[in-house]
């Protein structure tokens, strides 16, 4: 497996690789801003959305349409691109990239710096698409178009705009869900983020190993950057496929140990509902994210899902029923109906193992690497 060791690679097979660029440190950070100063700030980053149809006849979703929705998806957006740890970590990733890179890759001779990520995010933030043909995935970035664009999933769009419309007070679990909803939107565009700015930076080429957890040949910057943040990786279950995913259905949550694959532990309730707004805390004042709530070295392995149940992690990777043959019961991820736009090609689905990690035993195999 590619799983970094330190922020520039020591790991057996990185030893042929030039140096590293030195890593950048994280600016001091500042102040925390009032609210209302955030939420200003926040209104104020504008970036286009997206309902990503694929007869071209695209609509705008905005503050009028869906205000909930968009002040949502802009707070998160516009905190992740002023968050110095988020951008220190975005550049040592990119600065690794590029150091990974032949010459005849590099688009400069010098690494990229924090500004040209800081410039990314803050000046050139991709336009977001809410697409119904991305299915099995919480969100992408594909490297084989030439619009620097993420796509989110319709269904997990329109149930979270269901629970953010609830008017207040809402219930204790409506409550609970739209903290669930901020945590995946959040971990969702922090990684996706990464990918777009790779993209920005070194266009179509696919992470290299060595980055992040080896997926199916290639590095995943995105999978580094989580693992970085925030030291775990989250994962949901529920019964169904992706289709069939609402907030409300989810039964379980899970972390995985970044350096340990298929280490997965499951969390409570009070788990999710402290880590999730800590975390939010900490991007909205320009904090250091906090630790996941547990301690994997003294957490017991959780077994794999029941039958019938899918264990899905943020963003890519699908756990199934641990049967030996498929479940023809379960509703197929194939999209139907919706056609992907010519300029997104679908997921694959199904196909590919990795070796290294005998518990995925299903996968989508991802353009967004
Ligand atoms: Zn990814």
């Amino acid at each position: 497996m590619g799983q970094r060791l330190s922020c520039f690679g020591s790991s057996a097979h990185d030893t042929a690789q030039p140096s590293p660029p030195s890593s950048v440190a994280a600016p001091p950070l500042g102040p925390s801003p009032p609210d209302s100063e955030t939420a200003a700030r926040a209104r104020g980053f504008q970036f286009k959305l997206y309902d990503w149809k694929s007869t071209a006849r695209h609509t705008e979703i905005t503050a009028q349409t869906h205000p909930e929705l968009v002040k949502e998806l802009r707070t998160i957006a516009h905190a992740l691109a002023h968050h110095h740890q988020y951008l220190a970590v975005v550049t040592d990733i990119m600065r690794d990239f590029w150091t990974r890179l032949t010459p005849q890759q590099r688009p400069s001779t010098s690494p990229p710096t924090l500004q040209d990520v800081t410039d990314f995010l803050q000046q050139h933030f991709p336009v977001v698409r809410m697409w119904a043909g991305l299915v099995g995935q919480w969100g992408m970035v594909d490297k084989g178009e030439g619009d620097n664009a993420i796509y989110l999933p319709t269904t997990v769009l329109v149930d979270a705009n269901r629970y953010l419309q609830t008017p207040l007070p809402a219930t204790e679990a409506d409550a609970f869900h739209i903290t669930a909803h901020n945590l995946l939107l959040t971990i969702t565009l922090a990684h996706e983020l990464v990918h777009a700015c790779s993209k920005w930076i070194f266009g179509a080429v696919l992470t290299p190993n060595g980055i992040g957890r080896n997926d199916n040949g290639h590095g995943e910057s995105g999978w580094e950057a989580e693992s970085r943040l925030l030291g775990a990786y989250l994962y949901l279950e529920w019964k169904g496929g992706f289709r069939k995913f609402r907030m409300d259905q989810v039964v379980a949550y899970y972390l995985e140990d970044p350096t340990r694959p298929g280490f997965e532990v499951r969390l409570d309730e009070d788990d999710i509902s402290a880590w999730g707004p800590a975390i939010t805390y900490a991007l909205d004042n320009n904090l250091p994210f906090p630790p996941p709530p547990i301690n994997f070295a003294t957490s017991t392995r959780a077994p794999r899902p029941s039958r019938g149940y899918i264990r899905m992690r943020i963003p890519v990777v699908l756990h199934r029923s641990g049967s030996s043959s498929p479940d023809t019961s379960e509703p197929s991820d194939e999209p139907s109906g919706e056609q992907p736009p010519a300029t997104a090609p679908l997921p694959v689905i199904g196909g590919s193992s990795d070796a290294n990690n005998p518990l995925i035993r299903y996968r989508v195999s991802s353009p967004s690497v």
